[in-house]
């Protein structure tokens, strides 16, 4: 439920109107813009107290929430969520490129892949240091070490960082070294690591669960802004079909659908939503064409020798090629890239 506040409502209106929400054990979610003060009333059975609110002085208009996520709907929040990382702004008319390999194998290797990309017009470095493989035989990731390898390229090359989060236990020491904690497809339900990065003060890429819809996605992102950090990325990285040619179908219908359904980002995958590195840059120029407000992309500079993933990784080269095409799709959308 939406309460609207009357226009010049003072702070004791207000006050008041936020006690009560917390009186009937709901929470309060205050937006104050330059003409209207709005409050979201989020909790279980928020609207059967409608008349409660009907009551109050301060109050202009109620309305309801039809969707079943509510913070992250476009009924919630009309415009489009902007928010600044270290000087990259995700969301907006910029398209943001994220690139890097998807583990972090060497230090010098990573250093160089960040110069590279950061060279080619990459924004933002992505890096695994805790890895979510198939196998528990498969590299697992670095850890702690690879953070600070990341934290020590970022420092050389000022490119901020993303990296994975796997475990609830882990999210404030890796928030301490990553400027974004991405969610990975596998963990894209775990609801106990969604709360625990709801309550980080970094922001969130949440990857699309491989067999999730587009409801139980952003439910999931629900859950991160509810428990308080509404600085969240949508990430479409190819769901499973029975198409096997192609590691997973890059279902490219999530980027103007969720466009109409979220006021969040919307970025797009294309490595691992296709898998094969030569149908990459097809499927991000795709992307951008759909309204994608960014991508990240895996980039390593000797691909048979990364420990994951090495099979869908652009070479650096074949990265820039692929960055000077998206600027003409950009352009042509009246976008920069
Ligand atoms: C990755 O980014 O390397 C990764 C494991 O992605 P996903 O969770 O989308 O499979
Ligand atoms: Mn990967």
């Amino acid at each position: 439920m939406i309460l609207t506040l009357k226009s010049g409502v003072s702070k004791k209106g207000i006050d008041d109107v936020v006690r009560q929400i917390k009186k009937l054990k709901l929470k309060a979610h205050l937006s104050q813009g330059t003409e209207k003060v709005i409050i979201g009333v989020i909790g279980p059975n928020a609207a059967i107290h409608r008349e409660i609110f009907e009551g109050l002085e301060a109050i202009e208009a109620i309305t309801a929430i039809s969707k079943p996520y509510k913070l992250v709907s476009r009924e919630f929040k009309k415009s489009d969520t902007i928010f600044n990382v270290r000087g990259v702004k995700i969301g907006g008319p910029a398209i943001t490129l994220i690139a890097g390999p998807c583990s972090v194998d060497k230090k010098e290797s990573l250093f160089e892949i960040a110069n590279a990309v950061k060279q080619a017009g990459a924004q933002i470095l992505r890096g695994g240091a805790f890895k979510p493989r198939t196998s528990p035989y498969q590299f697992q990731g670095h850890g702690y070490k690879a953070l600070r390898w990341l934290q020590q390229t970022r420092q050389m090359t000022r490119l901020p960082i993303i990296t994975e989060v796997m475990d609830p236990r882990h999210v404030s020491t890796v928030a301490r070294y990553a400027d974004i904690l991405q969610i990975g497809a596998r963990n894209a339900q775990n609801f106990f690591l969604l709360k625990e990065v709801g309550k980080a003060k970094k922001p969130v890429m949440l990857k699309r669960g491989m067999a999730m819809t587009i409801e139980e996605w952003l439910l999931a992102a629900e859950y991160i802004a509810a428990h308080g950090n509404h600085e969240i990325i949508m990430c479409e990285r190819g769901i499973r079909t029975y198409e096997t040619a192609t590691r997973f179908t890059l279902d490219l219908n999530a980027v103007p659908l969720l466009k109409q359904l979220t006021h969040l980002p919307v970025f797009v995958d294309p490595s691992h939503g296709v898998g094969v590195r030569e149908l990459i840059p097809a499927m991000a120029r795709a992307a951008v064409a759909a309204g994608a407000d960014g991508l990240i992309v895996e980039v390593h500079r000797s691909p048979t020798e990364a420990l994951s993933d090495g099979h869908q990784a652009l070479l650096p080269a074949q990265f820039a090629q692929m960055v000077g095409e998206l600027r003409k799709v950009a352009a042509a959308l009246g976008r920069t890239l």
